[in-house]
């Protein structure tokens, strides 16, 4: 399976924080990570220097799934200023490419976060997003709302 080569960090180029980021197109660069404005302004000065056209920003492998993820990380949480999100963060396994996902509170916590499933120490942080599943349980109610009333109809 294709490594996820997307996550959610700020640009190494226009410095706009907490967005979709791929790794930059521009060997000389590496490891810096690119956003998809700045990806698109640098279509065609690699086109220029290089002599091709780069892929389009979406094209790598794993960006839906972090596309998902972006959605979560960005709810408002002043919509219910009761309402705390926890903040996730999910990780990949180097060794056998699994992803799990701690809270980041348990993973500030550990000394060292280790595969669940195959227990090599070899984790790379992918991603950041908020608790999807208690923000359903306690922002729902309007939406539940709206499905009610269309059905009845
Ligand atoms: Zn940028
Ligand atoms: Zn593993």
């Amino acid at each position: 399976m294709a490594k996820n080569i997307y996550k959610v960090s700020s640009c190494d180029y226009c410095g706009t924080e907490n967005q979709i980021v791929r790794p930059t197109p521009f060997m000389a660069d590496v490891p810096a990570m690119m956003c998809k404005i700045c990806w698109d302004n640098t279509k065609e000065e690699y086109m220029n220097s290089n002599g091709e056209w780069i892929p389009k920003f979406e094209d790598g492998p794993g960006y839906e799934e972090m596309k998902s993820i972006e959605i979560i990380n960005t709810v408002p949480s002043s919509m219910n200023p009761n309402y705390r999100m926890h903040m996730l963060a999910k990780y990949e396994c180097l060794d056998c490419e699994n992803s799990f996902i701690l809270s980041k509170k348990q993973a500030d916590e550990a000394n060292e976060i280790t595969c669940p499933y195959c227990r090599t120490d070899k984790i790379e942080e992918v991603a950041l997003m908020v608790d999807s599943d208690r923000l359903e349980e306690m922002g729902c109610m309007g939406i539940h709302h709206m499905e009610e009333g269309e059905s009845n109809e």
